[in-house]
């Protein structure tokens, strides 16, 4: 349960989801991971009032807090990646670290007013910076961009980016451009990346993506025109590929390009 600030009864347990950059303080051990507790970060030279608040877990208040360069970590721990912190934290705390980690990037780069300079405060009464000479109200910076599975019968649209590594296919994805909806910013991106055409663009589900501060808005549509041509500087490839065929290298579990996927092999064949 999000929230703002601390409840004002009597202090209960708390979890602290402690970042250095983008990654995290964790014991790790093989498949599993775990948060160091209180008296480990007391002993660590922690600085709490620097914490941020985040909401709570069960009966748990949750913290992010940006641990100091200098301190040297136990010799039991490490810092992490949240990519390879996938399954290994359970659930829950995986999706509050994701939060975690946005809000400390939003407070290390809004300690300034971008309009006039003048540092900033925390406002009041919600999660944004203020400013105290002209008023500007900077919220967590959220990018969102939207993912799309293609199909045309029983085969779908797979690509290989410039920025993936070799073998490596996924569905289309990018960021929506500002005065675009989400629906048209998909039809977009597949004309500008591979020159085709589609119909029926339906909402599939979303994905916070904090990496750094994304959120991931999936679609699936049908195909309605054109001939593949990628786009020489982003895309290498892309090919239709059968529900029933060989399928190249796919993304994890993590992300939501694989809940497409998998969606759609499991399908039953469609003609249209
Ligand atoms: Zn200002």
């Amino acid at each position: 349960m999000p929230a703002l600030h601390p409840p004002d009864e009597a202090p209960r347990a708390a979890a602290w989801f402690v970042f250095r950059g983008d990654r995290l303080l964790v014991h790790a051990e093989g498949d599993h991971a775990a948060l160091l507790d209180y008296p480990e970060l007391v002993a660590l030279g922690a600085s709490f009032e620097d914490g941020h608040y985040l909401g709570r877990l069960g009966d748990v208040d949750c913290y992010a807090l940006e641990l100091d360069g200098a301190l040297e970590l136990p010799a039991n721990s490490g810092l992490e990646g949240l990519r390879a912190l996938y399954g290994r934290l359970p659930d829950d705390q995986y999706a509050i670290a994701g939060r975690a980690v946005q809000i400390l990037l939003w407070d290390q780069t809004h300690r300034f007013c971008g309009r006039c300079g003048q540092p900033t405060v925390n406002a009041p009464a919600e999660r944004a910076k203020l400013c105290p000479r002209c008023g500007l109200l900077s919220f967590p910076r959220l990018s969102p961009a939207v993912i799309m599975l293609v199909q045309r019968g029983d085969e779908f649209l797979l690509a290989r980016n410039r920025a993936f590594a070799e073998g490596f296919f996924s569905v289309l994805a990018g960021f929506v451009e500002p005065g675009e909806s989400l629906e048209e910013a998909v039809a977009r991106e597949v004309r500008e990346e591979v020159s085709l055409e589609l119909r029926d663009i339906r909402y599939f589900s979303s994905q916070p993506w904090p990496f750094p501060h994304s959120l991931m808005i999936g679609f699936t549509a049908h195909y309605a025109g054109g001939e593949i041509h990628p786009q020489a500087d982003e895309i290498i490839e892309a090919a239709w590929y059968s529900r029933r065929g060989e399928l190249p290298r796919l993304p994890g579990k993590l992300s939501i390009a694989r809940r497409l996927i998998d969606w759609f092999l499991s399908q039953a064949d469609d003609t249209r």
